[in-house]
């Protein structure tokens, strides 16, 4: 039975949604989500994944978490404060932390969760939160429930960061004032100025807060964006998740003992959901043992974007301001880039139109992740069918 205002209240919203435009259909991958996947029984070439090193499918990854799951068994059993801590879930923590140049670090069981978590065990009512304005939802709902102070900060400004920590630190109404950002940012690939911010932060006493989640495995030879501008000892939280190069699922905060310790104490999801599976644990553990023996693999994802990013660029594609892997086409109309992307997959690449209001309105885009297990073929291929589609659509 369905309540009747439920019934009305999906009716209603569904039809809106799907007006708008917004309604979004979801494709049921057959098989693994590798560089190439299948769809309805089509092999398309995979420009729309987050698995840049493809660890996804990575059998030594693959083979850590059948022997943990031997070991340990599939189950944690129980959330980490009570009974669900295995010395699996330290180990990896203890990796992290090595891999960060952190003292500790706490895993969650999901990126979204460890930035619900993290951020509201913090910051609370009388603080205030300096917020990119194009931060990732995540980092927006762990924002609002902390109770905090929003004030949105101009994308990448640091001018309009200074002005605005100068006048939040002055007006004297604040306990404690964070500026929190991603490292690199999802849509467009750009990367946050941490030397710039770090500098502000210790002007005004600001919290740092980075979610690396796109700059992890990527930047820094792996180590991320933090890394990568040499501020590993300048920033409060580097949060991170374990499901994009990392190749697996969850998320973590690296940082000082004392900070890991309050939020092993505090953070909601961590004691309140069931820790992660003693699998995924271990293949996390195992990918961050790879990418620190094996440079070649950040290497590889490079090269490959690299090339992918100029060739798009020849072809005659405005690929905006990305500094990362992460190659957006910008399309401009977003009809026109909803169409585009239909035509490409048809033709078989697989790329995402990624429209308003993820993005602002009239930069409608195909976003495409080149990763390190694209082989040349796969991305000449993609190539053609890119110059081809262009063509026949007239965007290039
Ligand atoms: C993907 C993403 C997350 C969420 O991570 P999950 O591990 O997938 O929950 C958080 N922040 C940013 C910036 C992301 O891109």
């Amino acid at each position: 039975m369905v309540a009747d205002s439920l019934a009305r209240f999906l009716e209603e919203n569904l039809i809106a949604l799907n007006d708008k435009g917004l309604f979004n259909t979801i494709d049921v991958i057959e098989g693994a989500n590798g560089p190439e996947i299948m769809i309805e029984g089509r092999k398309l070439i995979n420009f729309a994944s987050n698995n840049y090193l493809g660890f996804a499918t990575h059998p030594e990854l693959i083979k850590a978490e059948i022997e943990a799951a031997e070991t340990y068994g599939v189950g944690a059993g129980a959330v980490r404060t009570i009974n669900g801590t295995l010395d699996i879930h330290r180990a990896l923590e203890q990796k992290i932390a090595e891999f960060k140049g952190t003292e500790d670090a706490i895993a969650f069981q999901s990126g979204f969760n460890c930035n619900m978590g993290a951020i509201s065990a913090v910051m609370k009512k009388g603080d205030a939160i300096l917020s990119d304005e194009l931060n990732h939802a995540s980092i927006i709902d762990g924002c609002r429930l902390s109770g905090a102070k929003i004030i949105r900060v101009k994308h990448q400004d640091m001018a309009d960061l200074e002005a605005k920590a100068k006048e939040v630190t002055e007006s004297g109404e604040y306990n404690k004032v964070m500026y929190i950002t991603d490292g690199v940012f999802s849509m467009d690939g750009d990367v946050a100025k941490i030397d710039e911010i770090v500098s502000i932060a210790k002007k005004y006493n600001l919290i740092t807060y980075v979610d690396d989640a796109h700059g992890s495995g990527v930047m820094g030879a792996g180590a991320g964006t933090v890394k990568h501008f040499h501020m590993q000892e300048h920033i409060d939280f580097q949060m991170g998740t374990l499901s994009k190069a990392i190749g697996v699922v969850g998320g973590y905060v690296a940082g000082s003992k004392q900070l890991i310790t309050w939020l092993k104490s505090q953070a909601r999801p961590f004691l309140f959901s069931t820790s992660l599976t003693p699998g995924a644990a271990a293949a996390a553990l195992k990918s961050i043992e790879l990418m620190q023996n094996n440079p070649e693999y950040v290497e590889k994802l490079w090269e490959n974007a690299n090339y992918f990013k100029g060739k798009l660029q020849a072809i005659g594609y405005d690929i905006g301001v990305s500094e990362t892997p992460i190659t957006p086409v910008i399309i401009g109309d977003e009809a026109l880039a909803q169409t585009f992307s239909k035509a490409l997959i048809e033709a078989g690449v697989y790329a995402k139109p990624i429209v308003y209001p993820t993005v602002p309105l009239g930069t409608g885009r195909i976003r495409n992740m080149p990763n390190a297990a694209h082989t040349k073929e796969m991305m000449d291929h993609a190539l053609a069918i890119y110059a081809k589609v262009g063509k026949e659509l007239g965007i290039i």
